[in-house]
Parts: structure tokens; C-alpha cells; sequence
């Protein structure tokens, strides 16, 4: 298909205020980086999605669907083909009462395109618990169920109740929760390249003061932690399993350090010059150095053969 017509097919579905042409994506990616997309269309409506991601696949065009564009990167070369972006059209959210009649559960329907931190805040005034944990992740919805996202102790698998999904064939489901397979930053969304429309997730009544509380407390550990200043798209590492990523490159870096330390012990002449004497000295402040690395690294546990 050339592109006249898929402009103007896309037009056709869309609307021109919603499909732009060669749109850089530094504005829509937190790294701050990337060319241009070929097309860049935000759909208003759950039909128009649909519709779109039909014709796309039929036509063999490549997409991308994005949220916020907080965990992806894209090339200085932009991207051959089309970005269907699920933002703010798709930040609606709904709160029904729990399956549980009698109890403090609570059911959120959040909207693909609902920013997490915009949700937790009007949560948390709403006096609605448990989301705290995601209330800091910059991304969306739809974005948060595919890579079940999570922080301090919490992911979306402990929450998600379904997603209302539209699946590889172009057909919308509702999986539940056990269906959407999540796992660790994985789900089947991912695994299938499905589409997030919607989700519904099982949280708690609760004290809008404590909740809020709760909130500033994690951000405040994130600002601690993270440097939130500069453009990123959050962990570049996967965690290894009982690890941190950051302590194993840590332990790595110290490691390295470790060894040139023995090599150097092991070069110096047997009886000590002046000379030897003033490298023993460096020897023994580079130990010191390792010693206050590796407390502050917290592996100091490890049996160290320094
Ligand atoms: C400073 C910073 C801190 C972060 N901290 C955390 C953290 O603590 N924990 C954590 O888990 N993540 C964290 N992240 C990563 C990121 O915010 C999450 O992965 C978030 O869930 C991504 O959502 P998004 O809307 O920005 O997705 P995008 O970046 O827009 O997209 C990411 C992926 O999801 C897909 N996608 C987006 N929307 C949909 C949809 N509706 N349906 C199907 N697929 C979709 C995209 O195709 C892409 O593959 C952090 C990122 C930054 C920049």
C-alpha cells in the first residue's frame, strides 16, 4: 500500500486531527530520544481501535501500541510503520462495588490509556487502598498489565482481577487473571502481542490520610533511590531471581577491583624497599576503600579474600 492510501485510509477511520505524519517520538518517550514515527494515530474510541489494528494487520503494516512511553526506546531511524497511542482518551475509570458483599473490597475498572499516578492519587482521595505501590511508575494502564509492572513489594498480579484485551486475532476478550498468565515483568499480552483495553482490579477501602501517607512515603524512597531527574525508561536490568540487578554489578565492579589488588600484592619485591613500603600504604588504603564499598553495597556478608 503506498502512502496516500494509508494516509487516507487511516484518516478515513480516525479522523485528521488524530493521525499525524512523521511525528517525532522524543515527546512521547521518557528517554527523551527517537526519530520519527511514519504515522502517529490516537484513536478515541474502542471501535476505532479495533477498526485500526484490523486494517493494520490485514494490510501486513507494522504498529506499535503505546501508553505513556515510559519503557520503551526507540531508534535515532523513528519507526517504519504506525503508532497507535492509547493516552488520554483511554483515562476513564470506574469504581463498582467488591464481589465480596459485607467486606472492604473494592473493584477499579481503569481505562487502557489511565496514567498509574493519576489513578493512585484520585484513589487514594477516593479512600480506596492497595495501589500505592504503582502509584509512582510513570506509564499507563494497558502498559502496566503487559509487563505487570510492580514496585516496593506490590505487582499488578496481585491486584488484577481481568483485562479486557483484544487478542491476536483481532477479537475482543475478557482474561482473567490466571489467563493473562503474569509473571515476572510478563504476561501473555506480551507473549501474544495482545491489546489492553481495559482492566479490573480488586483493592481495599481505606484512610484517604494513610494512603496518601503511604504514597509520598515510596516516592520519597524513589527520589532517594532513583535519579529521576535525567531521561530514562526506568530499570534497564531484569532483576535475577533473589537478586538485585545493582548489587550483582556492583559485586562485579568490586570483584574486578579485588583482583587487581592481588595481582599488584603479588608484583611487589620480597623485601621492602622505600619504594614498597609507600605501595603497601596504597595497598592498605585500596583495602580501606573496598571495606566502606562493600558496606555500602550491602554485601559484606560475602567472604571477601582480602
Ligand atoms: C523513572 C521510571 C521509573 C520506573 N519505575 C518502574 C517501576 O518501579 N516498576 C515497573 O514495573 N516499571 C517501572 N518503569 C517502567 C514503566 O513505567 C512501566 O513498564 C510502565 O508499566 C510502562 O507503561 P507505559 O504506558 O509507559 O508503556 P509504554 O512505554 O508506552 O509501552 C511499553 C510496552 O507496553 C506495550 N503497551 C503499551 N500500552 C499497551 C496496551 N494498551 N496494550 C498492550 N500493550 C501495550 C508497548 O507496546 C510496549 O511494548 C519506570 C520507568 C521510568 C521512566
Amino acid at each position: 500500500m503506498d502512502n496516500k492510501m494509508l494516509s487516507e485510509a487511516l484518516i478515513s477511520m480516525l479522523g485528521a486531527g488524530n493521525v499525524r505524519i512523521s511525528e517525532p517520538m522524543k515527546p512521547h518517550t521518557t528517554f527523551r530520544i527517537g526519530g520519527a514515527a511514519d504515522y502517529y494515530v490516537t484513536p478515541q474510541t474502542e471501535k476505532q481501535i479495533a477498526d485500526v489494528i484490523t486494517f493494520l494487520k490485514k494490510s501486513d503494516i507494522s504498529y506499535i501500541v503505546i501508553g505513556n512511553g515510559s519503557n520503551i526506546l526507540v531508534s535515532d531511524e523513528g519507526f517504519r510503520g504506525v503508532v497507535v497511542e492509547l493516552g488520554d482518551a483511554f483515562s476513564g475509570y470506574e469504581i463498582l462495588p467488591g464481589i465480596q458483599a459485607d467486606s472492604d473490597e473494592v473493584l477499579v475498572k481503569a481505562n487502557a490509556g489511565m496514567k498509574l499516578t493519576r489513578l493512585g492519587n484520585q484513589l487514594a482521595a477516593n479512600g480506596i487502598a492497595g495501589f500505592e505501590f504503582a502509584t509512582g511508575i510513570p506509564g499507563c494502564i494497558g502498559g502496566a498489565v503487559r509487563m505487570n509492572a510492580g514496585a516496593y513489594g506490590g505487582e499488578f498480579k496481585d491486584i488484577l482481577v481481568s483485562a479486557k484485551v483484544i487478542d491476536d486475532e483481532g477479537v475482543i476478550r475478557e482474561l482473567s487473571a490466571d489467563e493473562l498468565e503474569l509473571g515476572y515483568r510478563t504476561s501473555i499480552v506480551a507473549k501474544s502481542n495482545m491489546i489492553v483495553l481495559e482492566a479490573t482490579l480488586k483493592l481495599r477501602k481505606g484512610e484517604p490520610d494513610i494512603i496518601r501517607n503511604n504514597i509520598s512515603e515510596l516516592a520519597a524512597k524513589r527520589r532517594q533511590k532513583q535519579p529521576l531527574e535525567y531521561p530514562s525508561a526506568g530499570s534497564t536490568f531484569k532483576r535475577p531471581e533473589g537478586y538485585f540487578a545493582a548489587k550483582l554489578l556492583r559485586m562485579q565492579v568490586l570483584r574486578v577491583v579485588q583482583e587487581v589488588a592481588h595481582r599488584f600484592l603479588k608484583s611487589m619485591p620480597a623485601l621492602l624497599s622505600i619504594k614498597a613500603m609507600r605501595q603497601l600504604k596504597m595497598y592498605v588504603s585500596l583495602q580501606i576503600i573496598l571495606r566502606v564499598l562493600l558496606w555500602r553495597s550491602s554485601v559484606s556478608n560475602l567472604n571477601w579474600r582480602l
